[in-house]
């Protein structure tokens, strides 16, 4: 990461624009520009050597001005004050967009959770969950998974909370398991979201799924169960990476293989799975591929100033959150390449969290079908939304979703007021 980044400028730059565009006042919106709360708590952790290490948590509560704060708790060794405040930012913009009734917020803690084990991984998840128990809770601030957490996370989250709190309390994160007051469809709901915005995207330039090439940056839950359901699809994955590395076959991998090995155990990496036909490049050049659509599907930045004339896409669905820097995007579309937003291409997962919201507060189980067709609704709606406002401003999809879902919080604003 150059240091001259800074993820929350970034974010905040494209909300000035996209205010601009719609004819805002700065007294309008300029609340947005500042999280409503930010809380640095210090985990200590008694390790499984006997050691003590203290690891740094953050949870920003950027707006509740729609609805209680939403949005996924992330473990990662980058992660830092100004990530989170532009994660919870993009969280207010995002279930704006798909017009679900929550504002934005954003957790995590800066440590490789690769490096601990299942034990440590608890400890540290149910300490940070009391520290964080003040703030959070079925109408105030709603957690759920993000990079490097999943369901068990947020058992043993709810499994605290509810400890604390003196009941059970199955609405205060989403992303549960299944057995445990989760949703039938969450675990494969980005990766479903980005399939759908991947589908109009195509209608929309022409290009028929049948056959199409695509990359995939990362292999995680979203990376992983996007390209398994464009492959189903009929898209042919050439490409697919992990922080280990990246895999290539012209012909296309045998992804439900690929796959299959990495989920087989936790920690399973792409430079152990091999294959006939196979060759390994490097992150960057799977970014270069000549490639119908390329979805980056790990972290922020990864398509930045320098590399993004060597993009060989024609079309970028993003599924991570910021994968394209303001920069890059002035140079993508100069190139005539068509990018789908993160706040709409991966809001499929925080759609299927308020449908598990949704359950959990009325005691009722939906089928994963009725979910499914739910998701698909919201998300083909979603898009033809922020189709409609790009091509009414002649902008591009980023700038259209952003004023849609900024033209949305500011008129909860109105509404709402400033009280004081
Ligand atoms: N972490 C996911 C995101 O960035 C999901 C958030 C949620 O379900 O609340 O959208």
């Amino acid at each position: 990461m150059s240091n001259s980044y800074n993820p929350h400028e970034e974010i905040m730059h494209i909300v000035d624009k996209a205010a601009q565009l719609l004819g805002l006042e700065e007294r309008d919106y300029t609340q947005l520009k500042y999280p409503e709360r930010e809380l640095k708590v210090s985990v200590p952790v008694r390790m499984d050597d006997g050691s003590i290490k203290v690891f740094e948590g953050y949870r920003v509560q950027h707006s509740g001005v729609r609805g209680p704060y939403k949005g996924g708790i992330r473990y990662h060794q980058n992660v830092d004050m100004d990530e989170v405040k532009a994660l919870a930012a993009a969280m207010t913009f995002k279930c704006a967009v798909v017009d679900i009734p929550y504002g934005g917020g954003k957790g995590g803690i800066t440590v490789d959770a690769t490096k601990l084990s299942k034990g440590e991984l608890e400890r540290l998840t149910r300490k940070y969950t009391t520290l964080l128990f003040p703030m959070v809770g079925p109408h105030i601030d709603i957690p759920a998974p993000d990079v490097n957490t999943n369901e068990e996370v947020m058992a043993w989250f709810m499994d605290t909370y509810s400890m604390v709190n003196g009941q059970l309390t199955l609405s205060v994160v989403t992303g549960k398991p299944i057995a445990l007051g989760g949703s039938l469809g969450r675990r494969e709901a980005t990766g479903r979201g980005v399939l759908i915005a991947t589908r109009e995207i195509a209608k929309k330039v022409g290009l028929d799924l049948k056959d199409a090439t695509v990359a995939v940056q990362g292999a995680g839950n979203v990376g992983g169960t996007t390209a398994l359901l464009l492959h189903r699809e009929g898209c042919r994955i050439i490409a697919i990476s992990d922080v280990s590395g990246a895999i290539y076959n012209e012909n296309g991998l045998d992804i439900e293989d690929v796959v299959r090995f990495l989920r087989a155990e936790r920690g399973r990496l792409l430079k152990d799975y091999d294959a006939p036909g196979l060759v390994r490049i490097s992150n960057e050049e799977l970014l270069q591929l000549k490639v119908d659509i390329l979805v980056p599907a790990a972290l922020e930045n990864a398509i930045h100033e320098k590399n993004a004339s060597s993009i060989g896409a024609r079309v970028i669905v993003e599924a991570a959150n910021g994968p394209t820097t303001t920069a890059a995007d002035e140079i993508l579309q100069k190139k005539g390449v068509t990018i789908v937003p993160d706040i709409l291409a991966n809001a499929g997962g925080v759609v299927v969290s308020y449908f598990e919201w949704l359950q959990n507060l009325q005691s009722v189980k939906w089928e994963e079908e009725e979910i499914n067709r739910k998701l698909e609704n919201i998300m083909v709606k979603a898009f033809h939304d922020v189709w409609s406002m790009a091509e009414k401003h002649g902008t591009s999809l980023r700038m259209g979703a952003f004023m849609l879902a900024l033209e949305r919080i500011v008129a909860a604003i109105k509404l709402r007021g400033i009280t004081f």
